[in-house]
């Protein structure tokens, strides 16, 4: 989009502060403008009124700003593209599949099939766009170590795709702790310009942060670094055009600190920042059941899918 025009062209940013900016992951005007005062501060050791000018400047260049009339949304609602989950009944909940520039968190207690929807989604993306795909790459940050390539190799077999050529466009790292977690955010996009990435799974979005941040005292701090690392996830979806699919472990017993278990760990955080919440549970077997929550356009449901050896079905 702005390709021609490069950090440089912004004011106050002479070729230090340039190369600050690029290694924090601004490399382009448009991860400028969307940009908070205060991480572009810490990225570039400048003050406000400079992070201040740049972030305006940046809006102008990359053309971010202004308003749209309905049917100009609409229009760019109808190029959003939707990722098939291998399910037909999941992907009518959803609308049509997993919609790109948007983050659809699945959620609910162990084995419910949140990882095995990841790992179906890490294949269809790779087909083509009239086979529910994108023809992309993915990224796979996988916080729980269950990223499972023998997996990968029974869902492409499923589909008649070649295993060893869909491994190799999922790239993967493991995320030792939240922190970390956060830097693959920033990793992720350096990888955006090698390859076509238009997924991004983040398994689990949020143990690490469960695990560090205990008790109530923590409660505010933890809320804050995943809204900042959530802020960072959508605009890396924004940016891509890419799918983005996070899980989220719950209980299925209440629990005293966080409640009832068909709302999820993030709370009101994550509430506003996904676009798609899908709850998940176990029925007979095989057999789970998925429910839409909370979402701005479609109704609520539920879906029934299975998850078989060759993947996730009817
Ligand atoms: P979680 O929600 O904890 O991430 P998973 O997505 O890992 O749960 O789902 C685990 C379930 O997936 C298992 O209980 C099993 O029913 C199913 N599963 C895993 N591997 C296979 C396989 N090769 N064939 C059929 N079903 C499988
Ligand atoms: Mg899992």
């Amino acid at each position: 989009m702005n390709d021609e025009k490069s950090v440089e062209e912004l004011p106050g940013v002479g070729p230090a502060t340039a190369e600050k900016l690029r290694e924090a992951g601004f490399d382009d005007l448009m991860s400028i403008a969307v940009s908070s005062p205060s991480a572009l501060i810490e990225a570039a050791e400048i003050g406000e009124a400079t992070a201040n000018k740049i972030i305006a400047a940046a809006k102008k260049l990359a053309d971010v700003g202004g308003f749209l009339t309905g049917d100009v949304i609409m229009e760019q609602r109808n190029a959003a593209f939707k990722v098939t989950t291998g399910s037909k009944a999941l992907d009518t909940l959803l609308g049509g599949g997993l919609e790109t520039c948007a983050i659809t968190e699945f959620y609910g207690e162990f084995g419910s099939g949140k990882t095995q929807i990841t790992h179906q989604l890490c294949v269809n993306i790779t087909r083509g766009e009239d086979e529910g795909g994108l023809s992309g790459h993915t990224v796979f940050i996988d916080t729980e170590n269950t990223f499972r390539p023998e997996r990968i190799i029974q869902m492409a077999n499923g589909l008649d795709l070649d295993p060893n050529e869909v491994l190799k466009t999922i790239h993967v790292a493991r995320a030792f702790n939240s922190h970390h977690q956060m830097l693959l955010i920033e990793k992720a996009k350096e990888i955006t310009k090698e390859f076509p990435i238009k997924l991004l799974i983040m398994d689990s979005l949020t143990s690490h942060f469960r695990a560090e941040y205990i008790g109530r005292g923590s409660l505010a701090e933890r809320q804050q670094k995943l809204n900042k690392h959530l802020h960072s996830i959508m605009q890396f979806a924004d940016i891509n055009k890419a799918v983005v699919a996070v899980t989220n472990q719950v209980s299925s017993k209440p629990d005293a600190f966080f409640g009832d278990p068909t709302r999820a760990i993030g709370g009101h955080v994550l509430a506003h920042s996904s676009t798609f919440r899908v709850y998940l549970r176990k029925s007979k077997g095989n057999r789970r059941i998925a429910r839409l929550i909370d979402s701005p356009n479609l109704p609520e449901g539920e879906a029934v899918f299975s998850i078989m050896e060759e993947g996730i079905r009817e």
